[in-house]
């Protein structure tokens, strides 16, 4: 392993906390911000930054997502929702919040009168990104939703549809399509520098140490795949540019008494121009790798889907591309779209075409590995 991928579990012996203290991570808040966009331009909203509420102040709005939109251009953040009143005290003093920007999981819904939020970011474990989801783009706010979108395709389409009925936009939180290295994996796919693309093989996971969380459970739809495995599927997807049109999947479990959930998880992609994709997760090792083999070359990022130190490499050189901070990229890319009334990169759509597919990763798990059609 080149470098060290990202951690995403709390707890004793495997913090983000301690995480960042070996050295990679921590440069999320002192890598400098790009401005992909000015926030100058053609804004129709009349505020200069729109104000963004962060829902589920865990381990990723706390460590990450807090730090890099004080980064941003065009949106700040204004407001949280959160069931623990301690951390709304402490955040409220940390980042200068307005009382009555911050909410719980109960009052919710009345930020529909709240003119100071147009964004809410659902940082929620995953079988809770659908009902809030909808409930705020029912009080009229932008939505952000971490990956993976929601549990199923039907969850998917019902947060597409409730935000079309509100006319409200709706983004996932699939950070990579901001990162520069990632990008030129895209690009690779339409102009096949290399040729056809015959081979994938990518692989997202990280050693649980700590079990005690949503993520090593069933209920709110913890497990390998959904967590770290939609990394790859994503990666397979964008190193592409194709739809796949068939699966086959495998799980296996080491520490059955431990994580409940899916721990390690296999799925061969096949494309409809017959490039292949094995790809893998799980919650037993440190790994993230992407590589694509073509007909008169190779390329790969080792990592692929860390928050920082992308390295791109090619038969023929390094990419080259600078670090970047992506959730800065992000927010503040999903913030000028709403201003400026312009699609998202990442739409609902994105998410709901993982989803469609790990429903058939979990229909091969069940069939015994057999293959699907997609
Ligand atoms: P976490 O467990 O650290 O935080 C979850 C938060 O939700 C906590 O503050 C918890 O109090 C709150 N919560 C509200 N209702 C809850 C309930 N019923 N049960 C449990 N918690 C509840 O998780 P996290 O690592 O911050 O992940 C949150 C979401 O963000 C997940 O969907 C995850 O996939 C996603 N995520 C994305 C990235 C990324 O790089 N894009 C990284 C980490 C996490």
């Amino acid at each position: 392993m080149k470098s060290q991928p990202y951690i995403p579990t709390k707890g004793p012996g495997n913090s983000r906390r301690e995480f960042i203290k070996k050295g990679t991570a921590g440069l999320v808040t002192t890598v400098a911000a790009p401005s992909i966009i000015s926030c100058a331009n053609n804004n129709e909203s009349g505020k200069e930054k729109l104000g963004m509420a962060l829902m589920g102040l865990g381990y990723y709005s706390t460590e990450v997502l807090a730090p890099s939109i004080q980064l941003c251009k065009n949106t700040y953040l204004a407001g949280i929702v959160t069931g623990t009143p301690s951390k709304a005290e402490a955040w409220q003093v940390k980042y200068n919040l307005k009382k009555e920007n911050i909410y719980n999981y109960d009052n919710f819904d009345k930020i529909a009168d709240n003119d100071n939020i147009d964004i809410v970011y659902v940082v929620l474990p995953n079988g809770l990104h659908k009902d809030f989801t909808i409930r705020a783009a029912n009080a009229g706010k932008h939505v952000i939703c971490e990956k993976p979108m929601a549990v199923s395709a039907r969850e998917c389409r019902e947060m597409i549809n409730a935000c079309k009925d509100n006319n409200v936009q709706l983004s996932i939180g699939y950070r990579m399509h901001f990162e520069p290295n990632t990008q030129e994996i895209m690009r690779l796919a339409k102009e096949k520098d290399f040729g056809d693309i015959r081979q994938i093989s990518s692989g997202a996971g990280f050693n649980m140490t700590f079990f005690d969380t949503w993520r090593s459970k069933k209920e709110l739809y913890g497990g390998s795949m959904m967590d770290m495995g939609v990394y790859p599927l994503q990666a397979a997807r964008y190193s592409t540019g194709e739809e796949p049109v068939s699966v086959s999947a495998q799980t296996f479990k080491i520490r059955p008494d431990l994580i409940e959930a899916d721990e390690i998880t296999s799925f061969q992609l096949q494309f409809p121009s017959g490039t292949m994709a094995n790809c893998e997760t799980g919650f037993h090792a440190n790994f993230n790798y992407l590589k694509v083999y073509c007909e008169k070359g190779w390329y790969e990022l080792d990592p692929f889907s860390a928050y920082n130190g992308i390295k791109g490499e090619k038969s023929k050189g390094e990419f080259g591309f600078k670090q970047v901070n992506q959730q800065a990229r992000q927010m503040d890319e999903v913030a000028w779209c709403i201003k400026n009334k312009k699609p998202m990169r990442v739409p609902g759509e994105e998410g709901l075409k993982d989803i469609i597919i790990v429903e058939k990763i979990w229909e091969s798990i069940a069939n015994g590995g057999k293959t699907v059609m997609i």
